[in-house]
């Protein structure tokens, strides 16, 4: 496959012996029933396209890891590209969607130099046919600029993802969102879901570090649910990580 517009997914589990349903499922959102060598995966029809695609690939990772004589259930926490972490079968199952949909041999190349911000995920995640929340993700653990996406749900933390060259003392977030930033105007109506721009904030307003307040962010935050905003933070200026970095060694 030489571009993002190729990646067939029914095709590649039709490859692999499973054949791919829409059909309404109870009380979960994607299930494989394995035989042998074939395999019946049925995808929620109700749910927006770019989520049908990861919930297909998350069952075709289930298929690959696990052949044979099997029946899964995924509910609609087990699927998400940000419950990757750990070595649990759905995190594995998130961690081979994500590839699947978006492998780095093609993704790395058309995101290299690009700014770490939703407008570059947007970019990406129509030619790859992605969630916005995935694509982020995606760019972030790719690492060409250190960066993070944070997720608050009813004004609340929720979950975060870094990327591979965010110190762990920077990891942490304010429990409660900072007055400043975007998610908090999104939650407050003051910015519309759909027309925020990357905005320059000081780090504090989103780290919990002594010095903070010295150095700058580059942040992007977008409502994906009504009580959802996912917010991509970019150290475009990376003095701070550095500056952690040699804290912490010294
Ligand atoms: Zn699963």
């Amino acid at each position: 496959m030489d571009r993002p517009e190729d990646i067939d997914l029914e095709a590649i589990a039709y490859d692999k012996g499973a054949l791919v349903k829409y059909r309404p499922l109870n009380g979960c959102e994607a299930r494989i029933v394995g035989l042998g060598d074939s395999a019946i995966i049925t995808i929620d029809p109700e749910a927006i396209k770019e989520r049908k695609r990861f919930s297909l690939a998350h069952e075709i990772g289930h298929w690959m890891q696990d052949r044979g004589t099997q029946a899964h259930a995924c509910k609609k926490s087990d699927i998400g590209p940000q419950r990757s972490a750990g070595n649990t079968r759905e995190s594995e199952a998130n961690r081979f969607a994500s590839q699947l949909l978006m492998p780095d041999y093609l993704f790395k190349p058309l995101c290299a130099k690009k700014p770490l911000t939703f407008v570059t995920a947007a970019e990406l995640a129509k030619r790859f046919r992605t969630s916005l929340t995935a694509t982020a993700i995606k760019l972030v653990q790719t690492g060409n600029s250190p960066g993070m996406v944070v997720c608050y749900r009813n004004r609340k933390f929720d979950w975060m993802t870094p990327g591979p060259d965010v110190p762990k003392a920077l990891q942490r977030t304010w429990p409660m969102l900072d007055e400043h930033t975007q998610a908090h105007e999104l939650f407050a109506g003051n910015l519309s879901g759909d027309a925020t721009r990357p905005q320059l904030i000081d780090a504090d307003c989103w780290i919990d570090e002594d010095n903070a307040a010295d150095y700058t962010l580059t942040e992007h935050a977008i409502m994906v649910a009504a009580d959802t905003v996912v917010t991509l933070l970019w150290w475009h200026d990376e003095s701070q990580i550095r500056d952690c970095d040699d804290r912490h060694t010294s």
